[in-house]
């Protein structure tokens, strides 16, 4: 029974034909990689100054008790490869939830444990795929025993954007910090919340507004009143219905490290405001100053009211509009999706942050995501 002798085997093990008694051949079992890959949210094309984008996660759960290494992701459409992602640039990519793992060794993905490949894939608006497959190749092994294999998942339909909003914000200049890139912090906030991992962040951007000297306040830098953001009207993107609202939580002292309440799950975002703005599209404001929040929930609003002003509540290190857009009613609990603004201007960038800030000549931007680190102007 040396074939039952050899399935077993390879079910439990992957073990060479030739390891069993009576070997019936000394080829290596060629069974596929005990891989699982999942997209758990799938990509929206988005655009932005920089051209059309797919951004998603590849989840690799490595399911055999022994390491692999991921070589590539190959990203495809029909017969054509989109992407690859490989080397240096793989490794970058990768995040190992739960581990503390040094870039160089990200792609080794010990046995029972999982890589989150991060990827944003530029595409030609004009003939984006209507679907993609990923393909990894992976390799295990030691020494002559090593082999390369590969692994296609699942067919993935592209979403499309909903129509374009307008700006959260008025006037400028405001600076896209931690803005939408391969790897700002919101991009790689993968949170699990009831129960599922998601990334409602995943195009977030934490607004502050920058003075002639690209600094966000001027004067005792632990007053929030010397914020240029403090104050500012914080704008309803589209008609839509308020389904949240927190309220009453008091500022913070501006600083790294200063929160004027424990930080739960409760009180991460602030003061905050979700508005449902229709297309399974929920536009979120956090942050905000307390009693000055100008709606409740049920309450319908129109695009451009002023729906509360910018403060420094909740986990915020000083006044800024932290907004994005998800799929559903949850700060957190929910997949960040990428949009399009009406009209904006960028009139500079940022190395990161506000340092290393250069101006140039505005130029407007229609139907786009403004970036991490571009200096903007709105309306
Ligand atoms: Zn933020």
């Amino acid at each position: 029974m040396s074939a039952v002798c050899t399935w077993r085997r390879a079910l439990f093990g992957a073990i060479a034909y030739g390891a069993c008694a009576g070997g019936i051949a000394s080829a290596q079992a060629i069974l596929p990689p005990s891989l699982e890959l999942r997209v758990p949210k799938a990509p929206t094309l988005g655009t932005a100054e920089s051209g059309s984008f797919l951004t998603y996660e590849l989840h690799v759960t490595n399911f055999s008790g022994q390491p692999m290494t991921l070589k590539s992701v190959d990203v495809l459409s029909g017969d054509a490869t989109l992407f690859t992602l490989a080397d240096s640039a793989l490794t970058q990519s990768i995040a190992r939830p739960g581990q503390t793992v040094p870039a160089s060794d990200r792609a080794k993905i010990a046995g029972g444990t999982r890589a989150v490949v991060y990827l944003w894939v530029p595409v030609d608006a004009r003939s984006a795929p209507a679907s993609i497959r990923n393909r990894v190749k992976v390799e295990q092994g030691t020494g002559d025993s090593t082999r390369t294999q590969e692994l296609e998942g699942a067919v993935v339909s592209v979403l499309r954007m909903g129509s374009d909003i307008g700006p959260p914000l008025r006037g400028g200049t405001w600076l896209a910090g931690n803005g939408p890139s391969a790897r700002s912090g919101h991009r790689r906030a993968l949170i699990p919340i009831g129960g599922a991992p998601s990334i409602a962040q995943r195009f977030a951007i934490d607004w502050v507004r920058v003075n002639d000297t690209d600094s966000t306040y001027s004067g005792d830098r632990l007053k929030n009143e010397n914020y240029i953001a403090e104050g500012n009207d914080a704008l309803a993107v589209a008609n839509g219905r308020v389904v949240a609202v927190k309220d009453g939580l008091p500022e913070n002292v501006p600083g790294v490290s200063s929160r004027a309440v424990p930080i739960t799950l409760e009180t991460v975002g602030g003061n905050h405001v979700i508005i449902d703005i229709g297309g399974g599209r929920y536009a979120f404001y956090a942050h905000l100053k307390p009693g000055a929040i100008l709606v409740k929930v049920g309450d319908t609003v129109k695009k451009g009211q002023v729906i509360g002003l910018v403060g420094n509540t909740g986990n915020s290190t000083e006044p800024h509009l932290h907004f994005h857009i998800s799929d559903g009613n949850s700060p957190l609990g929910s997949e960040g999706v990428p949009y399009g603004l009406d009209s904006f201007e960028i009139v500079g960038r940022c190395r990161t942050f506000n340092i290393g800030c250069t101006r140039e000549t505005p130029k407007t931007r229609r139907g786009e995501i403004p970036l991490e680190s571009v200096l903007v102007r709105f309306p």
